[in-house]
């Protein structure tokens, strides 16, 4: 049998070659679904979100959440690689999507199908591979948090190279025009923002 972390290595290379920007998620969803069908689990499909709860799930025992999303942002102009080319250089997978938010999905859904079948366990466990993340949209955690049994705790994967993150600083969303390299908060860019962002910005 393979090992877990190939299986979900392979997983993540599936969902980057698989264009998945927000709100046009629903192969990468159809993909995450399969995956958990091989895996035996029972799961849910809302729009393009993919959720499901432990095999033994106890409404008496409090619930934690693993959230993490399958959109990406529109790859920029800046990108050297193909986007969509799942490749392993070194110690690295490379590709649109691998750290935010693959790298954390893959490892949220593999520690879930991990605990799945588990009986007598302190706490349940769901699972929420989540859209529209990147557009802040209507579609995405927002819309199932009503339709999710009541969580009591949740981890959100994001990248923050492993450092735990308490709380989040806030979101900003600004329509304008900028001249620049592109970039994200997940990389270094020191170059200055000159005006005029062509999209839309996040602050997070
Ligand atoms: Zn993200």
């Amino acid at each position: 049998m393979k090992e877990q972390y190939q299986i979900a290595v392979e997983l993540l290379q599936k969902l980057i070659q698989t264009q998945s920007f927000s709100s046009e998620e629903h192969n990468t969803a159809a993909i995450i679904e399969g995956w958990l069908k091989d895996h035996g689990v029972t799961f849910n499909r809302t729009q393009n979100n993919v959720w499901a709860v432990n095999k033994y799930f106890d409404e008496n025992k409090p619930t934690i959440l693993l959230n993490s999303h399958h959109d990406t942002v529109r790859p920029n102009k800046g990108y050297t690689n193909d986007p969509y080319d799942a490749f392993i250089e070194g110690d690295k997978l490379y590709g649109l999507g691998s750290n935010d938010a693959g790298g954390c999905l893959v490892s949220l859904l593999s520690t879930f199908v991990h605990f799945y079948e588990q009986k007598n366990m302190k706490y349940n466990l769901a699972v929420a591979a989540t859209a529209e993340e990147e557009s802040s949209g209507p579609n995405g955690l927002n819309s199932i948090l009503g339709i999710l049994p009541e969580i009591d705790f949740a981890i959100v994967g994001e990248p923050t190279e492993m450092h735990l993150a308490i709380a989040e600083k806030g979101l900003l969303v600004i329509d304008a025009y900028a001249k620049g390299i592109a970039g994200h908060a997940a990389h270094e860019n020191t170059e200055k923002c000159h005006y005029e962002c062509h999209s839309r910005y996040r602050v997070d």
